[in-house]
């Protein structure tokens, strides 16, 4: 069976990619199954860049066929902050909790309460011949400064998938059928499996 390395540190994007690949007939391994790994310098200007960067290292460093997610909430009202820079939106020793400090605190300084907004994910395929598949999703959604809901993560208390409901307050499941990196891993699936015996 084939092994595939998914290089991600965020558990909750784990989960979110192994729920998707259940129908692959693959063996998935991810870095916390190696001790020591660095960290990819993850300075590209787009989620692909980042995408392709983090799928390259892992995999150059591990020889296995690696797949890497970059992905970002982009507000139309900050001018598509804070995109590549979602992860360290309130600085190096960023989590979830000051970053979505920093979101509501840019978005009031502005006299902001609600926005349009996107999530993005870049999804890179990097498979130990040295192909490279790319595949991208997006999900449109509305900023709004009352939190809800405790699932998901990241900014996802925050994002209104309707007037009244977040991308917190859905199931894994129902969130990968709608969300940018449920759209990414769709696609990506259906171009594994053209590779796979
Ligand atoms: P990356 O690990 O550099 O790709 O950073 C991704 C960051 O974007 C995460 O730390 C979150 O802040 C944000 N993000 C990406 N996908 C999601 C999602 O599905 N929900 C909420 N936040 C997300």
């Amino acid at each position: 069976m084939k092994k595939i390395l998914l290089a991600s540190k965020n558990s909750d994007k784990l989960k979110e990619i192994r729920l998707a690949l259940q129908s692959l007939p693959v063996e998935i391994v991810s870095l916390a199954d190696f001790d020591d790994m660095p960290d990819a310098v993850e300075d590209g200007k787009t989620f692909e860049d980042n995408a392709l960067i983090k799928a390259r290292f892992f995999g150059a460093r591990t020889g296995l066929a690696c797949l890497a997610d970059d992905s970002g909430l982009e507000v139309d009202a900050l001018n598509g902050m804070p995109g590549v820079y979602s992860a360290r939106f309130s600085g190096y020793h960023a989590d979830d909790g000051t970053n979505n400090q920093t979101l509501v605190n840019e978005l009031k300084k502005i006299g902001v309460t609600e926005s349009k907004a996107d999530y993005r994910c870049a999804l890179a395929f990097v498979d130990t011949d040295g192909t490279e598949i790319i595949t991208d999703g997006k999900v449109d959604g509305t900023i709004k400064l009352i939190p809800k809901g405790s699932g998901g993560f990241g900014y996802d208390p925050y994002f209104y998938l309707s007037e009244s409901r977040t991308m917190a307050e859905i199931s894994p499941a129902e969130k990968n059928s709608i969300s940018h990196r449920g759209a990414a891993l769709e696609k990506m699936i259906l171009k594994l499996k053209g590779r796979l015996p």
